[in-house]
């Protein structure tokens, strides 16, 4: 028998898969779309669904980055729940993640689930869709923004649902990548009744095709991943000027009071938390650029700024991740100066 990826696989998972969750819940053979057979990794243990507002309810990730112990549960789940129905923004790393959210949501209404959106193309956002479609139909419409649908049909599909098994040791086995059908843009409202959602894309932030999320009867934003709240953000094809414009314009064209992140708690101060880490981060990187200091230095400069400084104890990721933001962040002041 040749060694095929996919059995490869399948024995990862079933060696992560330990004696005590064995016998709590047998892993189930699950069929893959093809005559090959994985192990699906195990369920995921219950969060609280919170309301946020009279339409949005939201399952919240307690932690910033997948690891075998949270099966990849990194990211938030976000109900807007209409009289015509509910619809799901973002749905989680894996398919065991959106059927839990879905055993949260149907604790709080019986309303179907009527279509899908996808903020951005990092996996912890959509690979959570099969789940979706599985318990509520394959007609069940997925928006995003055209230029992330392509990148999960693409090799940046294949590589998020590759790269959450391995930071997961495999828990998130049996997903399969299921992407967005329907391209939306700015300016694009679904209507659920009592409820509307209206969508906002202004360009490069987190992404280049970040979709915004406004639920106007609520003053709610759901904001994906152009701001987070006391996490660090993959700015590896993102902006920090584009992200600061992005929230600017996110505030004159709404009234928003809550804003909903994708990692973190929803609330007024995520607004501040981004928007002044940001700052902090890009301003004293443009100051560097024009001193002629070197990369190399930047570092230091940036941390001196108390806008930064201040967030470092709180925030998930930093240390991991704070000198390689900078680098980033200083190459953008760079191109900006020339
Ligand atoms: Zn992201």
């Amino acid at each position: 028998m040749t060694i095929t990826r996919r059995h490869a696989m399948a024995a990862t998972a079933a060696a992560a898969t330990s004696a005590l969750s064995y016998n709590l819940c047998m892993p189930t053979a699950y069929a893959a779309g093809d005559s090959d057979f994985v192990i699906k990794g195990p369920p995921v243990k219950d969060q609280p669904i919170q309301k946020l507002s009279p339409h949005v309810y939201m399952v919240e990730a307690p932690d910033g980055f997948p690891t075998p112990e949270n099966q990849g549960l990194m990211s938030n789940v976000v109900f807007v729940v209409g009289q015509d129905g509910v619809v799901v923004v973002d749905t989680g790393a894996s398919v065991q993640i959106a059927e839990m959210a879905i055993r949260q949501l149907r604790s709080i209404t019986k309303t179907p689930v009527v279509a899908i959106l996808n903020t951005h193309y990092h996996g912890d956002h959509w690979l959570g869709n099969q789940g979706f479609v599985e318990a509520y139909g394959v007609n069940v419409p997925i928006y995003s923004h055209a230029g992330t649908r392509k990148a999960i049909e693409g090799f940046t599909g294949t590589s998020w649902r590759d790269s959450m098994l391995k930071w997961t040791n495999a828990a998130t086995s049996g997903t399969r990548i299921v992407p967005p059908g329907k391209d939306v843009d700015h300016g694009f409202t679904l209507a659920l009744g009592d409820a509307t959602l209206r969508l906002h894309h202004y360009g490069t932030a987190h992404t280049p095709f970040d979709i915004a999320i406004e639920i106007p009867e609520d003053n709610v934003m759901c904001v994906g991943d152009i701001m987070m709240d006391r996490r660090i953000a993959n700015m590896e094809d993102g902006s920090y000027q584009g992200t600061l414009d992005a929230i600017d314009k996110l505030i004159a064209n709404s009234k928003t009071s809550i804003w909903v992140p994708a990692h973190g708690d929803a609330g007024v101060k995520v607004l501040e938390w981004q928007r002044s880490l940001f700052r902090g981060i890009y301003e004293s990187c443009v100051k560097a650029v024009k001193q002629g200091v070197p990369l190399e230095d930047a570092l230091a400069i940036v941390l001196q700024d108390p806008r930064v400084s201040f967030k470092a104890a709180e925030t998930k990721g930093w240390d991991k991740n704070i000198g390689k933001y900078v680098s980033i962040a200083y190459l953008e002041a760079e191109q900006a100066q020339f």
